[in-house]
């Protein structure tokens, strides 16, 4: 039996497979490299020393999702695949809703179809209405987005589809802000054109590609005045699918678990981190807010904690090395 990987070759995807891998599972992936490499499959057979099955394959296309399930014993998904680039998906809200809700009702068809009912499903802390407090699986929901609102109407639906047949196991994962890279510096995220996010911008800017990090905005509410997120390392939150995914299996239920680190950590936290762990001072200017953002978004996780035995174990300082390593060894990402 085989754990199927949708989105597999992308960044969170890369780093889950190498923990099922190492822990013995057999893992078929499906992505259709809107934004991932191949490269990517070579590397894990590197790290890992296992091998797997990829598909080139968009979950949109029924027709090739219903032959990977016929061709495999597929005993669970892991659900990675979809857009994520807020701002794009202001511009082309029509893509984005096309690609992650369709294509998820196309792979949950797929899956009632041949019976696979485990699912594990990548959400987001942009489904909470954002407050200055920790954030619980209970804070109140709300997204500003098309993106966060595919992320929302996805976790309606998985509900309702709980609702209709409770043989169905699903647990949701709210992630908040993954970062760093495998330790082998092998793996990590390869940010097409600019980055939008903050830690690729800084080894943007590190390794020479980018002039100056622009601070949007110095005036919130936090200790220094700029934005504090709650970053977590993208192999701690790997494991943490590993332990969703056990959960998962072995319990027919539709539960939902925080993934961060409970830490916030301001824009200029994250730069004095930076620089204190690779010894690379990184230029900035301060700059107006960015729209939309938020001043402080962390997270209570302690329900993970609690009912998967799910704990962090890296912290800011691992994050800033390993996000350097990859993006030193990797300066053109996988090409
Ligand atoms: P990513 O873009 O690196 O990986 C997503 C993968 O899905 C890519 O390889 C892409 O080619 C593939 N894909 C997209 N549409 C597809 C389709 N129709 N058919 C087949 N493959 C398709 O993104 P990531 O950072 O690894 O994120 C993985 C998931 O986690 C996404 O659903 C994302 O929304 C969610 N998420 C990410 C973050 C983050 O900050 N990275 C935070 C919260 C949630
Ligand atoms: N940020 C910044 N400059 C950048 C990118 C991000 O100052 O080039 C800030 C942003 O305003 C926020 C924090 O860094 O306060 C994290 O932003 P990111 O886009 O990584 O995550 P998100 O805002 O989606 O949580």
């Amino acid at each position: 039996m085989a754990i199927l990987v949708t989105g597999g070759t992308g960044y969170i995807g890369s780093h889950t497979i190498v923990e099922l891998l190492d822990e013995g599972y057999d893992v078929v992936i499906v992505d259709n490299l809107s934004n991932s490499k191949i490269e990517v499959l070579q590397r894990i057979k590197e790290i890992t020393k296992k091998d797997f099955k990829f598909y080139e394959v968009d979950i949109l296309c029924k027709e090739a999702l219903e032959e990977v399930f016929k061709t495999n014993s597929i005993e669970a998904v892991i659900h990675f695949a979809g857009l994520k680039a807020v701002g794009e998906s202001v511009a082309k809200p029509l893509m984005y809703y096309n690609n992650n809700i369709v294509g998820t009702l196309v792979l949950c068809e797929v899956m009632d179809k041949y019976n696979v009912k485990k699912l594990v499903f990548s959400s987001s802390a942009t489904v909470y209405k954002m407050s200055d407090y920790s954030l619980t699986e209970d804070s109140e929901l709300g997204a500003t987005n098309p993106y966060g609102n595919t992320k929302l109407m996805i976790e309606q639906i998985l509900r309702d589809i709980y609702m209709s047949d409770n043989s169905w196991g699903i647990t949701l994962l709210r992630y908040f802000n993954p970062v760093g890279a495998h330790e082998s510096g092998l793996i990590g995220e390869d940010a097409v054109g600019t980055p939008n996010n903050l830690m690729p911008y800084i080894t943007q800017v590190a390794v020479g590609k980018r002039r100056e990090l622009s601070i949007f905005g110095s005036d919130y509410n936090t200790h220094d005045g700029t934005g504090i997120r709650d970053y977590i390392h993208v192999v701690d939150l790997a494991k943490g699918h590993l332990k969703a995914l056990n959960k998962t299996l072995n319990e027919n239920q539709i539960e939902v678990y925080n993934l961060g680190t409970g830490k916030g950590y301001s824009v200029l936290d994250v730069v004095h981190k930076f620089t204190k762990s690779t010894g690379i001072d990184i230029p900035y200017t301060i700059c107006n807010r960015r729209p939309g953002d938020v001043s402080v978004c962390y997270a209570d996780s302690s329900k993970a904690r609690r009912d998967l035995g799910w704990e962090f174990e890296k912290g800011l300082e691992d994050m800033c090395r390993d996000s350097w390593k990859w993006q030193m060894l990797n300066p053109l990402g996988y090409e």
